[in-house]
């Protein structure tokens, strides 16, 4: 079983991640498998089988770790050896740029933002297929200058900005 998420922007479950978190196999049910599907901000996610998704993008509330019988004073609760996702479900939580935490407005993007996005999104899938990103080239024709704007880089005389904060850690710079 493969064990890395398929959220684009997390890392969960890859070998450069050593935080354990749950991961959940989607739904084998056609339409709750689809709902979950729809909430996944991901422009080529291919769900099969295999797919997981790590607990990161659910609220607690969203997850079954014990399993409860009886009330009050004979009640049993029992913690789960793999935790579950509640039986419909959609994700809600996920990081990286402000972009990706609501995929209903994704979808409404001006075309401006799209190369923007695109790029974001390769230099994440580049980190995690163990490629390392640590800069970028432009040839200073005008559309790429223009994408400067988007990641707020610039070349200004006494203003200079070189650089945009790595989409796979904020730590690292691009
Ligand atoms: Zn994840």
């Amino acid at each position: 079983m493969p064990s890395s998420c398929c959220v684009v922007f997390c890392t969960s479950g890859y070998k450069s991640n050593p935080e354990k978190v749950s991961l959940f196999q989607f739904s084998k049910n056609e339409i709750l498998r689809e709902k979950l599907e729809k909430s996944i901000p991901s422009a080529n996610l291919v769900i099969n089988s295999k797919t997981v998704i790590c607990e990161k993008h659910f609220t607690p509330d969203q997850i079954v770790r014990t399993w409860e019988s009886g009330s009050s004073a004979s009640k049993v609760t029992i913690h789960l050896k793999r935790a579950n996702l509640t039986h419909d479900v959609v994700s809600s939580i996920f990081s990286g740029p402000k972009y990706l935490s609501n995929p209903m407005k994704e979808r409404k993007l001006p075309s401006k933002r799209v190369l923007y996005s695109s790029i974001n999104e390769a230099i994440v899938l580049l980190e995690k297929s163990n490629c390392i990103v640590d800069g970028m080239v432009c040839d200073g024709a005008s559309t790429n200058r223009k994408l400067w704007t988007e990641f707020v880089v610039s070349g200004i005389k006494g203003n200079v900005k070189n650089y945009f904060t790595h989409p796979s850690n904020e730590n690292r710079k691009v």
